[in-house]
């Protein structure tokens, strides 16, 4: 399965001036969200995904996937799986679950993000399944931009990758392109001014 031609067939493979959710700037972003609008691309990729995770033998009772950029992503890949699906969101900044989800003391669940860049947003949700006693198994994503490092993925994790090494990464392709703070971005430096991906018509 070529993912990067999907993404680019899809428009997703965006080239630019980003600003990140990080804070960090890109020149390019990757829109999963113009992959997932066709429910079958997202289904296949997810059952791409799937096959993969049961592969590596772990065992699954939950997605949960920090919204609004993981939502798709992690549901498509919840009924490739045939488990539950649940979801967190920020409330006053904080990554919490609401709307009535809960989770079972040991539940098994695994954290899905569309892309997992350094892995922030995911680990806010991780923490907060454990909070509530959930046991994290591992953490799924449709590509990897190759800060953190995925199962059978090459290379050694970089000193920005915020996920847990003992715990596996799963994604169908690690993308690889420079993110720079915003005081040594180059882009910056040419005088072009960051965008928020999607606040512009991308
Ligand atoms: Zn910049």
């Amino acid at each position: 399965m070529d993912i990067k031609k999907i993404y680019m067939d899809a428009d997703a493979l965006l080239h630019g001036h980003f600003k990140l959710s990080s804070g960090n700037h890109s020149e390019y972003y990757l829109q999963s969200a113009k992959v997932l609008e066709d429910p079958k691309t997202a289904a296949l990729l997810a059952d791409e995904l799937a096959k993969q995770i049961r592969e590596y033998g772990v065992s699954v009772d939950t997605v949960c996937s920090p919204a609004i950029g993981g939502l798709i992503a992690g549901f498509a890949l919840a009924s490739a799986l045939d488990c539950r699906y649940i979801f967190t969101e920020r409330v006053d900044g904080k990554m919490t679950l609401r709307r009535g989800f809960e989770v079972k003391p040991g539940e098994k669940v695994l954290i899905c993000e569309d892309i997992i860049t350094t892995g922030g947003s995911a680990l806010e949700a991780a923490a907060e399944i454990e909070r509530l006693g959930g046991e994290v198994v591992g953490f799924a994503a449709l590509a990897n931009r190759g800060f953190c490092k995925r199962v059978g993925g090459s290379g050694e994790p970089k000193p920005n990758c915020k996920l847990p090494s003992e715990k596996p990464l799963f994604a169908l392709a690690d993308f690889e392109f420079e993110m720079y703070s915003p005081d040594e971005c180059p882009l910056c430096k040419e005088g072009s001014e960051a965008v928020k991906p999607g606040s512009r018509g991308n």
